[in-house]
C-alpha cells in the first residue's frame, strides 16, 4: 500500500520550486519584411550552464547531472514580454500603419504611384500585418514550452554552438 501514497508525493515535490532547466533567446527582431527570421533559443542547465535540449530530465554534463524540471510558459524575448510589435515600436508606426508609404499602401514619385514594396500595398506594418502585437507570442507575452522547442529545433539545425559571438 505504501506505493500508493508515495507516488502524489513525488509529484508535488517534482512541481514545487523554480525550475532548474532555463532558455535564452536568440536572433531577431525582424523589423523590416525583407529581414531573414533568423530568431531562435537554447536550452540549457541553470546549474552549471551546459546546453540541455528542452524537456530533459537530467543535465547531460556528467559532472553536474542535475534533475532538470521545465517551466510551461517562458516571456517572450523578442518583444521583452510586452506582447507589442518590435517594428511598430522602432519604426514608430502610428496605428501599425507601414512606416513607408505611412499606410496608404503606394508610394508617390514623380507623379507615379506604384505598390509600396515595404507592404506589399497593403498599407499594413510588414511585421504584424497591422494587428501592433508581436508576431512570434501574437500578443501573448510568453511563449509556451512547445513553442520554445520550435526555436530551439530551429538552433540546432544551424549548428547551435556557433552561435556564440
Ligand atoms: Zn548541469
Ligand atoms: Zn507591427
Ligand atoms: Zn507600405
Ligand atoms: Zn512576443
Amino acid at each position: 500500500m505504501k506505493r500508493l501514497w508515495l507516488l502524489p508525493v513525488a509529484l508535488l515535490a517534482a512541481c514545487g520550486g523554480q525550475p532548474s532547466g532555463a532558455v535564452r533567446f536568440m536572433g531577431g527582431p525582424r523589423i523590416r519584411s525583407a529581414d531573414p527570421d533568423n530568431r531562435a533559443a537554447e536550452s540549457y542547465c541553470l546549474t552549471c550552464g551546459t546546453k540541455a535540449y528542452i524537456g530533459i530530465s537530467k543535465c547531460p554534463n556528467g559532472k553536474c547531472q542535475q534533475k532538470l524540471t521545465w517551466s510551461e510558459t517562458y516571456p517572450c524575448g523578442f518583444c521583452g514580454a510586452t506582447g507589442d510589435c518590435r517594428a511598430c515600436r522602432v519604426l514608430d508606426q502610428a496605428g501599425s500603419a507601414c512606416f513607408n508609404c505611412k499606410g496608404t499602401g503606394v508610394i508617390t514619385y514623380e507623379g507615379r504611384t506604384p505598390q509600396c514594396p515595404q507592404c506589399k500595398g497593403t498599407g499594413k506594418c510588414g511585421i504584424c500585418a497591422g494587428s501592433g502585437k508581436c508576431d512570434l507570442c501574437k500578443g501573448n507575452k510568453k511563449l509556451t514550452k512547445t513553442e520554445v522547442e520550435e526555436l530551439v529545433k530551429k538552433l540546432d539545425k544551424k549548428g547551435g554552438e556557433e552561435a556564440k559571438p
